[in-house]
């Protein structure tokens, strides 16, 4: 038997087989036991007389006594009925249960209970079909009060938990604080036990309240407190600094075909700033699709390459990373800036290169740096602190003899547009630049949302606009069909699309091809030979493709309206007028409402506002692999809590800089694991 669940079979109800189903729920000992909240509770407090209960439909409690009770087995259909007559001061009521053989042993005549259930009337009177039931006691645990409600698992009822935490309630009650006593004070916070306690059993619908923003509050501290050890962790290390030079940022912006918009001078400025400091630079560079964000990191990697430093560009797909090296080579070279692209498929260039063009898995293979300084992570932000540390390393080893390491400058690129909440929540204090605008006077993308019937629209354009030499996607969410998932796949589309336009070159994308052939078709539609394109959500990030004017999202109910609009921005990056079709497999109100709304907002800010608030930041940020971002009781759109939990967080660094004195606070912040910048 393990260790860890010996301490949780000393609670009543936890004997060997509960210990391992609690395991597989990461229940490992007490502490994650009290911490296993409710996921919602059940006003039962009100005990209804029997002659005041009406059949609405709702649940009811009473106190009643039974009367009589007998258990048949059904002759038709075979089950057992157990049947019984509650009675009360007031008047009497029929219970039925199913298939309950048990309750003829453990419901005793005579006893008095508290029945919880549904009344129906029917011609003998009021009855109250599978009623919960529970001896009439002080302390009663399912009825008469206000019960948890704890996720459902096929093995651990609700009911059990309840037992269980029952078995708790006196450790639960002496539970220690893990905030310093003037947090507690100075935010007016329920002491940790009684909200514990609350939280499992509550008093009264308000003292719940108390509780849950206790907890909530020490949900938003911890981030908090892991983002502030981040920034002091990053300001304590050594960078080296990567100098301004105005003469040659002027001299790249020479040759480049376009004039940087405001916001992008701006954000280049902020950035140029930052990699000029002695600690390492650790920002987010927000901008809508297309808005141009990897110029404006190009122009830092050619100002690192200039001051004698390497850079590395990290793109989350395979396809993205040639992307850019195809696209950024001429320019380098005109910088007399070297680069290579290094992913698993491919390897080009010299390797010594300025620059290392690569997948996120750049860092994990042996690629050898001799003096990396700037880190670019494009569309993804898996970089936590650990991942930081596997870059640091003696940067300039014959300049700097000492021991002293180095950590390259970071910038994470971002399309997702972060609501200035959740960038509150996640990012706290980090610093993040904004390109706000558009370049140019680039005609708005037009949305439409289609059905079953009307998708000829969506076909009769892409036509339209493939006689006009233009491009088009169309994009589904599964690559195969699938027997459990009702959603459209690229398989099936393609060979449908190939009927659909026997005269056009159509080509397959996804995930699962090789890299080599996905390589050769975004070439073939880059370069024009590929008219249609069909694909999962891998053309998601990044992928430009000027010419291309037409984009048909299938089962759009599928995607989170972030992600649409990243989908969205795959159009639209030219002059030319771009059309936006999306069609849901699902002929839904709400979706259809849904995907309306997504057809008139074309801000990505709004649209992600819109899907924190309708479906949590994981519609924003895909699966969360971390519970860094991961609440059982805080608001993520709570921009007020955030601001109050950052300022404690701030307060209690600024005495207790490593937390000696919150010793069970600061077990719960790891700042290794915890994630900085997430898409
Ligand atoms: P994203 O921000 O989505 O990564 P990109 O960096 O891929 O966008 O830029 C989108 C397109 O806009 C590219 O073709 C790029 O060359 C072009 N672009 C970038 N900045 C400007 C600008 N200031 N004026 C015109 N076109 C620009
Ligand atoms: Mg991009």
């Amino acid at each position: 038997m393990a260790v860890t669940t010996l301490g949780l079979q000393s609670i009543p109800y936890v004997g060997p087989k509960i210990a391992e189903i609690l395991a597989d729920l990461n229940i490992k000992n007490i502490d994650d036991l009290i911490y296993y909240f409710p996921r919602a509770w059940e006003d039962l407090s009100q005990i209804i007389a029997i002659a005041d209960l009406v059949p609405s439909g709702d649940k009811f409690t009473i106190r009643a006594k039974l009367a009589a009770i007998s258990t048949f087995r059904s002759p038709i259909k075979r089950m057992y009925l157990t049947q019984a007559r509650a009675v009360d001061d007031s008047g009497q009521i029929s219970l039925i249960w199913f298939n309950q053989p048990y309750l003829r042993t453990s419901l005793k005549k005579d006893k008095e209970y508290f029945f919880t259930g549904k009344v129906d009337k029917n011609r003998n009177g009021l009855q109250m079909i599978n009623p919960n039931f529970e001896t009439v006691s002080d302390t009663p645990l399912h009825s008469g009060r206000i019960i948890p409600v704890y996720p459902e698992h096929k093995n651990i009822s609700s009911k059990m938990f309840r037992r269980i935490m029952k078995g708790l309630v006196k450790t639960i009650s002496q539970w220690p604080e893990i905030l310093p006593a003037a947090v507690v004070k100075k935010y007016k916070l329920l002491p940790l036990n009684n909200a514990l306690t609350e939280i499992h059993f509550p008093m009264s619908l308000e003292t719940l309240q108390t509780a849950k923003d206790r907890l909530a509050f020490d949900e938003l501290l911890t981030t908090q407190l892991t983002i502030q050890q981040i920034k002091n962790y990053l300001k304590k290390q050594a960078a080296h600094p990567i100098p301004t030079d105005v003469g040659l940022v002027k001299k790249v912006l020479e040759q480049l075909p376009f004039k940087l918009t405001d916001s992008q001078k701006q954000a280049l400025w902020e950035i140029l700033q930052d990699i000029s400091q002695k600690s390492p630079a650790s920002r987010l560079l927000e901008g809508d699709v297309g808005s141009g964000k990897t110029i404006v990191v190009a122009i830092a990697m050619i100002a690192a390459k200039q001051s004698g430093f390497q850079s590395a560009m990290m793109a989350p797909t395979e396809v993205l990373a040639n992307q850019h090296f195809d696209k950024l080579k001429p320019l380098f070279d005109k910088m007399n800036t070297t680069v290579a692209l290094r992913t698993n498929a491919f390897n080009k260039g010299p390797g010594d290169a300025d620059i290392v063009i690569g997948t996120h898995a750049l860092i994990y293979n042996n690629v050898q740096f001799k003096n990396l300084n700037l880190v670019v992570i494009d569309e993804q932000h898996r970089f936590g602190v650990k991942q930081r540390e596997a870059l640091k390393h003696k940067t300039h080893p014959d300049k700097h003899p000492s021991d002293q390491e180095f950590l390259p400058h970071f910038i994470s690129l971002t399309a997702t547009p972060i609501p200035r909440s959740l960038a509150l929540g996640i990012f706290g204090d980090l610093d993040i630049s904004i390109i706000a605008s558009k370049p140019s006077q680039r005609p708005r993308i037009i949305t439409q949302v289609l059905t079953e019937k009307t998708r000829k629209v969506a076909y009769q354009k892409i036509l339209e606009e493939v006689k006009k030499n233009h491009q088009a996607f169309i994009v589904a969410p599964l690559i195969k069909e699938s027997k459990t998932i009702s959603a459209k796949s690229v398989e099936q589309e393609f060979e449908h699309i190939k009927n659909e336009f026997p005269n056009v070159k159509v080509g397959l994308l996804h995930g699962g091809l090789d890299a080599v052939i996905k390589q050769k078709i975004m070439k073939d539609f880059e370069s024009g030979k590929i008219k249609v394109l069909v694909s999962t959500t891998v053309i998601e990030v990044g992928i430009d493709i000027p010419n291309a004017t037409v984009i048909s999202i299938e089962s759009a109910e599928r995607f989170g309206l972030a992600q649409m609009h990243q989908l969205r921005g795959r159009v639209g990056r030219s002059d030319l007028q771009s059309y936006c079709y999306v069609i849901p497999s699902l002929d839904d109100e709400l979706i259809i409402r849904r995907l309306e709304e997504f057809a008139k907002l074309d801000d990505g800010f709004k649209l992600a506002e819109l899907d924190l608030k309708t479906r949590g930041p994981g519609a924003l940020f895909g699966q969360l692999q971390a519970g860094f971002i991961k609440y059982k009781l805080a608001d993520w759109t709570n921009t007020e809590a955030i601001k109050i939990a950052r300022n404690a967080a701030r307060e209690m660094l600024e005495k207790d800089p490593e937390l000696t004195q919150s010793p069970m606070l600061a077990s719960r912040i790891n700042i290794n694991d915890a994630i900085m910048h997430r898409e």
